[in-house]
């Protein structure tokens, strides 16, 4: 559905930047990438996606992240971490090659860490003590973290909390409540906002929420390949996400907030450069945007 956003207000566009989106969740390292990952990578300029922060979750795909940021420098960047589904691996020599990891200048954030008592794919205890090990990482080499949380809210929390004296972070794929929104935002806490929103048998919750954030704390990604966007016509044939499809999250939750497609991509572009210190993006990306 691609409309032009310099249209929308050409005027005010004329006198600052061009607005833009960042994808600060992107599992592109999966598997399902791997044909064609160039392809995607390439409409996600085309739709006006300049930066993507690809998502590490395990050791294995955090390398991957790294080596795909290096090949793409100042268009992707990566996180490594370890996910609590993955927490049993992060035995004392698998955390001390994380911090190899996480160390590489092309890693912008710890991450994905968290607590996840959804699945349980990781006995909780196993998953408190990775999740408190990569604070730790994230605090003892300034960089962000990038959170996961799924049915752990008060662990979770109760954690961060121990931890408070210096991170900062964002709480990826958030899908909670209001009360929930609250504590996040009161610890500090920049909230991703995904393609749920877009989903009217669960995320309708989500809609009103959207004016609590404050603009520099609202962060927008896919999360692809999963949580695909259900509002996209005609439907992708495809099931997998991709970044492309960011704007079609950030057109939601610009209705949401009652304010353009553009002031949001704006605030939120600035938001994502600030938390994970991203450099602008090169200007022939710049020059393309077409959402
Ligand atoms: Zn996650």
């Amino acid at each position: 559905m691609p409309f032009d956003l310099s249209t929308a207000s050409a005027s005010a566009a004329a006198a600052t930047a061009p607005a833009t989106l960042i994808d600060i969740g992107i599992n592109l390292a999966h598997q399902s990438f791997d044909a064609d990952r160039d392809a995607v990578i390439e409409r996600a300029h085309a739709a006006g996606v300049v930066q993507m922060v690809i998502t590490g979750s395990s050791l294995e795909s955090s390398a991957r992240a790294i080596d795909l940021a290096r090949a793409h420098e100042g268009t992707l960047f990566a996180t490594a971490g370890v996910h609590p589904h993955h927490a049993v691996e992060l035995s004392a020599a698998a955390a001390s090659e994380l911090e190899q990891l996480a160390r590489d200048p092309a890693v912008v954030a710890v991450g994905e860490c968290g607590l996840d008592y959804f699945r349980n794919l990781s006995p909780r205890t196993a998953q408190q003590q990775a999740f408190h090990r990569q604070l730790e990482l994230a605090l003892r080499l300034g960089k962000p973290v990038f959170l996961h949380q799924r049915d752990a809210h008060a662990d979770f929390v109760a954690i961060l909390r121990e931890h408070a004296a210096a991170w900062r972070g964002v709480a990826h794929c958030f899908t909670g409540s209001g009360d929930e929104l609250d504590c996040y935002l009161g610890l500090g806490l920049a909230v991703g906002i995904t393609g749920w929103i877009c989903d009217e048998r669960r995320g309708m919750h989500l809609g009103p929420l959207m004016l609590q954030v404050p603009p520099d704390r609202l962060l927008l990604e896919t999360d692809g390949p999963y949580l695909l966007p259900r509002t996209l016509r005609p439907k992708p044939a495809s099931r997998r996400n991709e970044p492309a499809y960011l704007p079609q999250i950030a057109a939601a939750v610009a209705r949401a907030r009652g304010e353009t497609l553009e002031a949001l991509a704006r605030s939120s572009t600035v938001a994502a450069r600030r938390l994970f210190h991203l450099p602008a993006a090169s200007q022939r990306l710049r020059s393309s945007l077409v959402i």
